[in-house]
């Protein structure tokens, strides 16, 4: 079973009203400001998904900075996971520096269906990670029910690109200290996060961090794999497109042609991995 860890679909409400989105959120108008920028609508994904051979994805919306337009994007997301729920995992976005508010959106959203907490973004929403004390209410919240974060990282190293920011590999170690217990999922190779898990006190600190492909294409050689597999652990590697910023197909094929992994690494990168992670290893589960 294939499972994309990390997509993005956008409500045609949203899409349609994009001006005036772009002038309410300043990371929205960085990220698609451009006029070729895309969004995929849960229908686009789910013929992407059966053209690339992907059982699941894991989807998200946008993670805005103001909380009403997080429970916006969240509405779409809850509608899209009901009507596939055997295609579609679904993540809420929430500002988790809206405090209770945050905790009382998620709540809805978990008893909607939906599956944990993504793609959180810090610069663009303007929280700070490593606080300890602010994400608290929605840590408890999200342990409470088994299921992880998945939060924006990027390269502290490289080019620039929109929506890469600052959210570098040193706050995602401390938010991983600050909560041993979370499920993280560093997107993007955690920018580089699994080479300092040659580090045994830091390998400690992030043995419940795992690390998205997404966008991998846009940064890495495609070495990333292997190099990571010897610096953390293939069972923290969770195949993902970022689509529709890449093509899910494409990714999958030359995954399994130039990554150069084996059938075990293959299979547990591509789905096994995800589907430990979001406990669908079940017995009806079909790995
Ligand atoms: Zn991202």
């Amino acid at each position: 079973m294939i499972i994309d860890a990390h997509t993005h679909i956008m409500s045609p409400e949203i899409a349609s009203a994009k001006l005036s989105y772009l002038e309410r959120d300043g990371w929205f108008d960085e990220c698609y400001r451009d006029p070729k920028a895309r969004f995929a609508t849960v229908e686009s994904l789910i013929a992407s998904m059966d053209a690339a051979g992907i059982a699941r994805s894991v989807v998200t919306g946008f993670a805005f900075a103001d909380q009403s337009l997080c429970a916006a994007s969240n509405d779409y997301l809850i509608d899209a996971v009901g009507r596939f729920p055997d295609r579609l995992i679904g993540l809420a976005a929430v500002q988790p520096d809206a405090g209770q508010a945050a905790v009382y959106e998620l709540e809805r959203c978990l008893a909607a269906g939906l599956a944990g907490v993504g793609e959180l973004l810090p610069d663009g929403q303007k929280f700070d990670p490593t606080s300890k004390d602010s994400l608290a209410p929605l840590v408890t919240t999200l342990q409470k029910y088994d299921v992880p974060m998945m939060i924006h990282t990027s390269e502290p190293v490289g080019h620039l690109y929109p929506g890469k920011g600052r959210t570098w590999p040193p706050r995602i170690v401390d938010l991983a200290i600050n909560f041993p217990d979370l499920k993280i999922i560093a997107a993007h190779w955690g920018g580089g996060l699994p080479f300092y898990e040659l580090m045994p006190e830091v390998k400690l600190a992030l043995s419940n961090v795992y690390y998205d492909t997404a966008a991998t294409t846009f940064l890495y050689d495609f070495k990333v794999f292997r190099t990571a597999i010897t610096a953390s652990n293939v069972r923290k590697i969770l195949f993902a497109s970022d689509h529709p910023l890449l093509k899910q197909d494409r990714l999958v094929r030359r995954i399994s042609l130039e990554a150069g992994l084996t059938g075990e690494e293959l299979q547990l990168i591509l789905g096994g991995n995800a589907a430990r992670l979001f406990n669908l290893t079940g017995p009806k589960a079909v790995i």
